[in-house]
């Protein structure tokens, strides 16, 4: 039988469920990648994610062609490209993970079953997440408690390829320079070297150096914007692109935790690394809301706040989007994340505060711009919690970050707001702190009086909760997406859970 592996967000040999599957149960596999204009065009795609997407292929067809494979790669839409495939290998089997993305991806999945349907190809989606499709909450959980995905052994790299001999010839590859004269967002683009490179090689070493350095000082590091960047395990970008699974970074993070516990290591390694493998359980559970409700680009997953009043200003929104608010703490951010690509939690949930809150922008309206900012943009993680932040969930405790407070707290010294913002190199820290007043002629005036508005801006969030159809549509909300079912005990500890990742 022959099979065709489309690559997608899984570009890796490791524990890679659909390439594993393929190679076992058919005679030629055919490893297949398309740049799809009609994803590349959209508004949360940006060039971040493309230089990663081009780098994690390439690593990828760099192991494969040692294995004597390679990959067949096309720039066209999904339907044509599959057409042209095809007409040369005509497959029996498609292969992929099964996606959570956007709608846009989600619109795009349905589109090729159509075509699968119309060619009699039969399309085995395989799952490389705890994350479940179909079923109500309650059937998930059950499921999630049977066999949880993460806790499975990983699979090894498939011992042989069984690349068809018809294209025995080397398939060429899309320099970046080529991509670069089809895609406008790419245009006089040059690689960005100030990115984390993403392939597979790299997210073996980022967890390498996470497990046996950085990762000790995790604790406490990841709420400073200057040390997330050394004690944060990195992998954000590499579990996004799929260059590792999360079942790997589960199953070494075990041997580490078993290693020192041998050892009886006690200097906060363990301290620390149980946090991480918090925070690793909380990435399927963000990507279920969007799997069971994938209208959130959209809708909020909380109906009673569809209509909450926002200005929208396009004025205030390129001030944020630029670095160019007044408040430095927020600006040195923005500019950090366009050289980048990364912000730690506790800065990204303070951005996007200050900008509903601060600025009146809507969650839906911040969501694009800022996704095309993270190089780890993982839709249903991303759309969560800009939901969450955005106080429009319903549940969880309302918190608006003071951009003055996180400055004291996490950068008295100025070393991160000085790294960002060259017009304020001279000033001390306490200017800074008290910018306001410091008069710095380079230095934009704050755009808005920030306490006023977020008083208005809550206002307006606690009236929606107050009101009887609000209390109503979140008991909704909790029963479907809240982590379970709750117990006095649960929810106590959920509380625990939910705060724990406004502390990280
Ligand atoms: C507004 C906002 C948007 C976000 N968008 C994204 C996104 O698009 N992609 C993304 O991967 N993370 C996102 N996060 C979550 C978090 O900020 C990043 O995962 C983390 O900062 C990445 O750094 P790290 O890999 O060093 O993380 P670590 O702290 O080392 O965590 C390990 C892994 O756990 C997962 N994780 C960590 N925190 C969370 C969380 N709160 N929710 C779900 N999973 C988590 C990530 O996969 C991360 O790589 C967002 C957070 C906020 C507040």
């Amino acid at each position: 039988m022959k099979a065709l592996w489309w690559i997608k967000r899984d570009f890796r040999l490791s524990d890679n469920e659909s390439l594993y599957t393929a190679v076992e149960n058919c005679s030629e596999v055919l490893p297949f990648f398309c740049w799809e204009p009609c994803l590349i065009s959209l508004a949360d795609t940006s060039a971040f994610h493309l230089q990663a997407q081009w780098q994690a292929l390439n690593g990828l067809r760099q192991s494969l062609n040692l294995r004597n494979s390679a990959v067949w790669e096309d720039y066209r839409d999904i339907e044509d490209a599959l057409n042209k495939v095809y007409a040369i290998y005509p497959f029996q089997m498609l292969y992929s993970h099964q996606e959570t993305g956007n709608l846009a991806t989600f619109k795009r999945d349905k589109r090729v079953a159509q075509w699968c349907r119309e060619k009699g190809v039969h399309w085995n989606e395989a799952v490389g997440s705890s994350v479940l499709r179909g079923g109500n909450a309650d059937l998930r959980r059950v499921k999630l408690r049977q066999v949880d995905y993460r806790k499975q052994p990983v699979l090894p790299i498939p011992a042989t390829f069984k690349f068809p001999c018809i294209l025995s010839v080397r398939l060429p590859l899309l320099s970046w320079n080529d991509l670069a004269t089809k895609i406008t967002i790419l245009k006089n683009r040059k690689i960005s070297p100030d990115l984390q490179k993403i392939n597979e090689r790299n997210a073996w070493k980022t967890l390498d150096t996470f497990l046996s350095e950085r990762g000790q000082g995790y604790s406490g590091g990841i709420s400073s914007p200057n040390l997330a960047f050394t004690h944060g395990s990195r992998l954000s970008p590499h579990l996004a692109w799929g260059t590792i699974s999360l079942r790997t970074v589960f199953s070494e993070l075990q041997k580490r935790i078993k290693e020192l516990q041998e050892n009886s290591v006690r200097n906060g390694w363990l301290r620390s690394l149980r946090a991480f493998q918090s925070r690793l359980y909380w990435r399927d559970h963000f990507i279920q809301r969007l799997e069971a409700f994938p209208a959130m680009e959209e809708k909020p997953l909380n109906s009673a706040y569809e209509n909450l009043e926002y200005e929208n200003s396009n004025v205030m929104l390129e001030h944020w989007t630029n670095g160019n608010t007044g408040f430095p703490m927020i600006d040195a951010c923005m500019r950090c994340l366009a050289t980048t690509g990364f912000l730690n939690f506790r800065m990204r949930a303070m951005v996007v505060s200050f900008a509903c809150y601060g600025l009146h922008l809507s969650w839906k309206t911040i969501h694009p711009p800022l996704a095309q900012l993270f190089l780890d943009y993982e839709p249903g993680i991303h759309m969560a919690q800009i939901q969450m932040q955005a106080g429009v969930i319903g549940f969880n405790t309302i918190r608006v970050y003071s951009p003055a407070k996180q400055f004291l707290d996490q950068d008295p010294a100025a070393v991160f707001v000085k790294k960002w913002i060259p017009e304020l190199r001279d000033c001390t820290a306490v200017e800074i702190a008290n910018i306001e007043k410091s008069m710095i002629k380079t230095y934009p005036k704050a755009i808005v009086d920030l306490g006023s508005k977020t008083k208005e801006m809550k206002d307006r969030i606690f009236a929606v909760r107050r009101s009887q159809v609000g209390k109503h549509e979140t008991i909704k909300v909790l029963a479907k997406h809240g982590s379970r079912k709750k117990t006095t005990m649960d929810r106590k500890k959920e509380k625990t859970g939910q705060l724990s990742l406004f502390e990280s």
